[in-house]
């Protein structure tokens, strides 16, 4: 049974091709699935729920170092009972302290701002028709997620 006393300190990873149903998925492991841009784990506090990170220039970015792996920014799970905040940096969790609700909503706005600035310029990019190194970028994740929203 998951433990909240029991905190993970270290995080193994898996790619896989299909994110595993939630009962399958086992505790600090992050679930890696490429096609759908995704990652899957459960809390590292140990409360046992789940987890899910979209990767994305404007959600979470995935360092593979070819042993271990590092999600950023913070998990910040606020929206769960245990509210935890934590860094999986190079296979390990680092504790943030907790983030005061006010401060989460900042972030949250701050977040909503840099999204809509970047389809803000995805368009700027098509009409313009800038750079063909960021409009590869863009087309490729355009079609991720038409895939994600259509699974
Ligand atoms: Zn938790």
């Amino acid at each position: 049974m998951p433990d909240a006393s029991h905190p993970a300190a270290e995080f193994t990873h898996r790619f896989v091709t299909e994110v595993p149903p939630y009962r399958h998925l086992d505790e600090a492991t992050l679930y890696i699935c490429l096609e759908y841009a995704t990652t899957v784990h459960l809390c590292a506090c140990g409360c046992g729920l789940e987890v899910v990170n979209a990767l994305s220039p404007t959600d979470w970015r995935l360092t593979f170092d070819g042993e271990t792996v590092s999600l950023s920014p913070s998990i910040n799970n606020s929206g769960l009972a245990c509210a935890s905040h934590y860094w999986i940096d190079h296979g390990q969790i680092f504790w943030c302290e907790v983030v005061p609700t006010a401060r989460v909503e900042a972030l949250r706005a701050a977040d909503k701002r840099a999204k809509q600035r970047f389809y803000a310029d995805e368009v700027d990019h098509r009409k313009a028709n800038r750079s063909p190194a960021q409009d590869t970028r863009v087309s490729r994740l355009s079609r991720i997620w038409r895939r994600v929203r259509h699974k």
